[in-house]
């Protein structure tokens, strides 16, 4: 496996392979892998030519310093963890080749309201780094596919949008959303979780499951309420339970109100936070 740094590295690898005709998948994270990413990277190995992977803790999708500071880095396993599973390179920048104009340079897109919901009302200002930040890697790795989770539903709803907007010639991929046995979803987070809060954090998966079996017999609006007070276990404080439209994001009142129903949540696990989704209604096409 390549490690690389600099643009110039990088230019130099890649450059080649689109002469060559070569399609190059790309999977972004911050780092601290687990086996989500490592779903994302072997669709992309199956998919495409050569697998790039990105580590970068992003700064300018923080809103609380606390929580920059405390992101997991374990870069040595995330090598490991990379060379067992076979990625082609790893793309690990400081923020100087991120961001060589600085922090300000972000783009102007109206994103529609997408980013003032779910995580949006929560994470003031999250999304505008999410779109910075993978606008400026998706120009420095230009990709033909990009490989994002279902985990981060509403991340890749505006990546989406994103691409669309600007016309860059990436595919986006969305991959399902990796559990632990348990049903937690796996998440760099999920480390921090004390062994108590861990186990007890199954209450999410079971909370959005249950949910859409109450669906059957309950109206939208008393699912959502119970949902939310179903997770306010002890240490345990649910931000959001909310059913959507998996493409404007916005609340329904009535599963008829959509072909594309997901059911997303936030919920403080003591000091961690953890987000997690549920396709309720998926169109046919999709
Ligand atoms: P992160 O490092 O948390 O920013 O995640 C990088 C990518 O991995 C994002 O596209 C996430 O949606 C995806 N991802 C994170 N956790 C999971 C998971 N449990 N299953 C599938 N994909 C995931």
């Amino acid at each position: 496996m390549k490690f690389i740094k600099s643009q110039a590295e990088l230019d130099e690898v890649l450059e080649s392979l689109r002469t060559d005709g070569k399609t190059i998948g790309f999977v972004p994270t911050l780092g601290a892998l687990h086996e989500g990413h490592g779903s994302l990277i072997a669709r992309s190995k199956r998919q495409t030519d050569f697998t790039v992977c990105s580590i970068f803790v992003n700064p300018t999708q923080f809103n609380e310093s606390t929580d920059l500071a405390k992101y997991p880095r374990t870069l040595d396993a995330d090598k490991a963890l990379l060379e067992e599973i076979d990625c082609d390179l790893l793309f690990y920048p400081d923020v100087e080749t991120v961001y060589p104009n600085g922090f300000s340079d972000s783009p102007d897109i109206d994103l529609q309201g997408l980013d003032e919901v779910l995580e949006g009302a929560f994470r003031g200002g999250h999304f505008d780094g999410v779109v910075q930040v993978v606008k400026r890697l998706l120009e420095l790795v230009k990709p033909s596919h990009l490989y994002l989770g279902q985990k981060d539903f509403q991340q890749f709803s505006i990546v989406q949008f994103m691409i669309d907007y600007y016309e860059i010639p990436t595919m986006l991929v969305v991959c399902p959303i990796k559990r632990e046995k348990s049903g937690l979803a796996m998440s760099s987070r999920n480390m921090r979780l004390t062994p108590r809060n861990r186990e007890r954090a199954v209450i999410i998966k079971r909370t959005l499951d249950y949910a859409q079996r109450r669906l059957k017999n309950h109206f939208v609006k008393e699912v959502r309420a119970y949902a939310f007070n179903r997770m306010k276990i002890d240490g345990f404080r649910p931000e959001y339970f909310e059913i959507v439209d998996g493409r404007t994001l916005k609340a329904v009142e009535s599963m008829d109100e959509s072909d594309y129903i997901v059911a997303c949540t936030a919920v403080w696990a003591g000091e961690i936070r953890l987000i997690d989704n549920k396709i309720y209604k998926k169109p046919k096409t999709k």
